[in-house]
């Protein structure tokens, strides 16, 4: 199922269009072929669809697929599971919470005592900005489409019922529900939608003919919009940082102009930066806090909203008047979830979690960072634990390889046929990997990653 075809530029030659799993390390098992599943992010390129990578087994830092294969998980699921596979604790905490109380609702003032403990614990651990209340969702998506809600329900609530609009950025990814796709910055993502700001990506920086691309954005914020959301560094847009005085210069307009800063933590809280939230390391003092993921290191899916006093004692003093804030999930805050939450959050706390990343992260950034020379890459990027590759020709971020060589996905075929899973978006890859890897294990990653930029680049010759 590989798909031939000549490509060439400048004098280089490369044949191949599709690359994915199956080319690489196909699975045996001819029973998956034709399987029923309609998988999330199909593609028609792909050939995932019919003949998947199926993973088994996880253990530590790796994974399993169903022919007994083990790759090193350099993406930790999807940026989702900081202590990786096989976890007594949280599957102890799973088992006894199933034993007591399997499901109980959250709606009508009924709830559980896992939600309100966990609620609890996390209003003590976001310290950049004093915080009030956490609502309990499944997923970042639909914890993007609550934020949503709550801020049009903060400004009608307030008598300005016109101010609705909400600013994200380019190249961002914030879900892919209705409304959380329709903040994502990338045409395919979003359906329709709202007003974006370049995201802080050299790219935009020329285009805006080298000024402090923050200065003239500024002005414009604040004639057009009335929130705007951001996430501290874009992650599936690629891992792009944030210039030094980004946040600071958003900040003083938000405020200037009155509008809610909603930072989406999904991918950097709990510790990816080396710190607790991004917010911590950015000095940034948002409105709303969006969560999930590593909240539960993925053993349950659980999201969340974290609000500020700000916009929760509008909703409460408000909601007598206006009508019940009319939003919930039948999940919302299940207690099998949040038991498993708590216990995430416990082994963080107890195993120094944020030592661990910061011990490990000089390796991994200078060690794959230190491949920067190879004639295909543009740029590496990344701080903490997640880090971005994006291949250009030349090494100029103006000479973008063709697309339909699909280099990005050729390397990520490479990784996977050396044992070691990484995200490809175009010719930009990523990793995130799992916070208890082991120094072997950096290096583990940091060689695969060798062998796979060496044999992209034998490619592209
Ligand atoms: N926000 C960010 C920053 C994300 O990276 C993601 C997923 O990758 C989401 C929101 C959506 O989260 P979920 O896939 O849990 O709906």
């Amino acid at each position: 199922n590989i798909q031939i075809s000549p490509c060439s530029r400048n004098t280089r030659t490369l044949s191949a269009v599709r690359w994915n799993s199956t080319n690489v390390a196909p699975v045996d098992d001819e029973g998956y072929k034709g399987h029923g599943m309609l998988a999330p992010f199909t593609a028609g390129w792909q050939t995932t669809d019919s003949n998947p990578l199926v993973i088994e087994k996880s253990e530590g830092s790796y994974v399993y697929d169903v022919n007994g294969k083990k790759y090193l998980d350099a993406l930790a699921g999807l940026w989702c599971n900081p202590l990786g596979g096989n976890e007594p604790r949280l599957i102890a905490a799973a088992t006894k919470q199933l034993n007591t109380l399997p499901f109980y609702h959250s709606f009508w003032n009924r709830t559980t005592k896992p939600s309100l403990d966990l609620a609890r614990e996390l209003l003590g651990m976001f310290t950049s900005n004093e915080m009030a209340k956490v609502f309990f969702t499944n997923s970042g998506s639909d914890a993007n489409d609550t934020q949503v809600k709550l801020v049009w329900y903060y400004n009608n609530a307030l008598g300005r019922p016109n101010k609705k609009k909400i600013i994200a950025r380019t190249k961002s990814y914030h879900g892919s529900t209705l409304i959380s796709a329709s903040l994502s910055g990338y045409d395919v993502y979003r359906n329709w939608f709202l007003l974006r700001v370049a995201s802080p990506h050299y790219i935009n920086i020329l285009i805006c003919q080298l000024h402090l691309y923050c200065t003239p954005i500024a002005p414009i914020i604040g004639d057009i919009i009335f929130q705007v959301r951001l996430k501290r560094i874009m992650g599936a847009g690629g891992v792009i940082l944030p210039p030094k005085t980004y946040f600071e210069k958003i900040q003083a307009v938000v405020k200037k102009y009155d509008i809610l800063f909603i930072a989406d933590e999904v991918i950097c809280g709990f510790g990816r930066l080396g710190t607790m939230f991004g917010c911590d390391k950015y000095d940034i003092k948002p409105d709303l806090v969006t969560i999930a993921k590593a909240l539960s290191s993925a053993y349950m899916p659980i999201g969340a909203v974290v609000v500020s006093p700000k916009v929760a004692d509008v909703i409460y003093s408000q909601s007598n008047k206006l009508g019940t804030f009319s939003h919930g999930f039948t999940y919302s805050g299940h207690p099998v979830a949040c038991a498993v939450a708590l216990e995430t959050l416990k082994i963080y706390q107890e195993r120094n979690i944020l030592d661990q990343v910061n011990r490990i992260s000089p390796t991994f950034q200078d060690g794959v960072k230190a491949f920067s020379s190879s004639p295909i890459v543009g740029e590496i990027r990344g701080t903490g634990l997640i880090l971005g590759t994006e291949f250009t020709d030349n090494k100029s971020p103006h000479e973008l390889f063709p697309p339909e060589w699909k280099i990005g996905a050729y390397f990520g075929a490479q990784c996977e046929k050396h044992g070691m899973l990484v995200r490809v978006a175009g010719d930009s890859i990523m990793m995130s990997p799992p916070f208890i890897m082991t120094s072997n294990e950096v290096d583990e990653l940091i060689s695969k990653f060798g062998k796979a930029l060496k044999d992209t680049e034998r490619k592209v010759e």
